[in-house]
């Protein structure tokens, strides 16, 4: 699939050491470095494609972004994939209801999440794929588990035993029963007679009346979530028989950590027989004037309403970095009038001729990013340098600190 089009980054001024990059991991709940390496593999779990792209997506994928803009800075290449769930019950519900194919709903919600990442100046994956061109690859997932004697059938549906992964659980560290908890609420199905173990993961499940399926060697069906992930990011982003792991980093929103990525990562492991992710990085979840975002609640705050109520999408981009990319954020609708109107500062004070000292603004930058996409110390360093140079300072060069801010913070002013 087609993901939206390539940005120009500019180069970063010459003379700046670029430090290696830390981050939150949370399989060790550690901050650690990531190794220098020439090349990185970058997953990132995208949308089921019915309800884009709110505010809680634009969070995750700033976070990813950053952090590909970081990595590509060191010099290293970053190679970089995103999965779409173009076949779910979520969306086959939401079309039932609107009266429309879940084609049709899949489309028009892709088409609307590449704009907005367009407008939010979010570099492309080098593949962007769905689920639905993806099956044959997905279906060779789900045999290599067969093969292995990693599942079984329920009803002719087949499940994975987790515990073909002696790590199963070890990114997540939650306690047993709270992953029956997370399970039960995120979709799973702990509950189903049959089950030899209640966290075992869907991996194909058999057409269903009315529902669409796709030919297998075990029956026509769907796969499952999980799956879908460890196929796409097993098969796009390769790794040689020299890579301790399969990939590098496996990013998404906090509520993936469990069950999707604790899932997907066993899977890969018992399909590969190599831990999945070197870092697992996860962006805290977005709320709104104190409750949860979410669609039950209908309180969905979308990317789309607020760049066509009159607001720029790196007024977005600079609302969001306020706040530390690991923690929770309550939106409030006067962040993105404060962060517009900073924004506009800031253009203004990059048009002027005579600005304040920009290296060390420059240098701070990098080494707040370096230190776990340390953002809020980011905004608040350019915020002193717009009221240095409104003070009347010299001494700058706005050409480099503005091609800086493009290039690391993806800020196009
Ligand atoms: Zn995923």
């Amino acid at each position: 699939m087609n993901g939206w089009p390539l940005l120009y980054v500019p180069e970063i001024p010459a003379g700046y050491s670029i430090p290696e990059l830390r981050l939150l991991n949370t399989a060790t709940k550690e901050i650690e470095t990531i190794p220098q390496k020439s090349e990185y593999r970058l997953y990132v779990c995208g949308i089921t494609p019915y309800d884009a792209t709110h505010l809680g997506h634009a969070a995750t994928y700033l976070v990813f972004d950053l952090i590909h803009r970081y990595l590509r800075a060191t010099g290293a290449r970053v190679r970089f994939v995103q999965n779409i769930t173009d076949i779910d019950d979520p969306l086959l519900e939401r079309a039932a209801r609107d009266s429309i194919t879940w084609e049709e709903l899949a489309q028009s919600q892709i088409d609307l999440f590449r704009g907005d990442m367009t407008d939010l100046h979010i570099l492309p994956p080098d593949f962007y794929m769905g689920v639905v061109e993806s099956m044959s690859l997905i279906i060779s997932a789900v045999q290599k588990l067969i093969d292995a004697g990693h599942t079984y059938k329920v009803n002719g549906d087949i499940y994975f035993r987790v515990h073909s992964d002696p790590d199963f659980g070890t990114r997540s560290k939650l306690s047993h029963d709270q992953m029956m908890e997370i399970f039960r609420e995120r979709g799973g199905d702990p509950d189903r007679v049959g089950k030899e173990n209640p966290l075992d993961a869907l991996v194909w499940l058999a057409q269903r009346p009315g529902e669409p399926g796709w030919e297998s060697p075990f029956g026509i069906g769907r796969p499952g979530w999980h799956i879908e992930c460890s196929a796409i990011a097993l098969n796009f982003l390769q790794s040689s028989s020299d890579d301790e792991y399969s990939i590098d980093i496996q990013g998404g929103g906090s509520d993936l950590i469990f069950p999707h990525h604790e899932m997907s990562a066993s899977q890969s492991f018992s399909i590969t027989g190599k831990p999945f992710s070197r870092f697992y990085v996860h962006a805290g979840m977005v709320g709104l004037d104190g409750q949860k975002m979410s669609k039950s609640l209908g309180n969905l705050v979308f990317v789309s309403k607020i760049i066509s109520s009159g607001f720029e999408p790196m007024a977005i981009r600079w609302a969001l970095m306020k706040h530390s990319y690991d923690q929770d954020v309550m939106w409030h609708h006067s962040m993105i009038e404060s962060a517009a109107a900073e924004i506009e500062e800031l253009r203004e004070c990059l048009s002027r001729v005579d600005v304040a000292p920009t290296e060390s603004v420059i240098s701070a930058l990098i080494s707040s990013l370096s230190n776990n996409l340390d953002t809020a110390h980011v905004v608040k360093e350019l915020k002193l340098w717009i009221q240095e140079t409104k003070s009347g300072k010299t001494g700058g060069h706005a050409g480099e600190l503005s091609r800086a801010i493009d290039s690391l913070l993806g800020l196009a002013l």
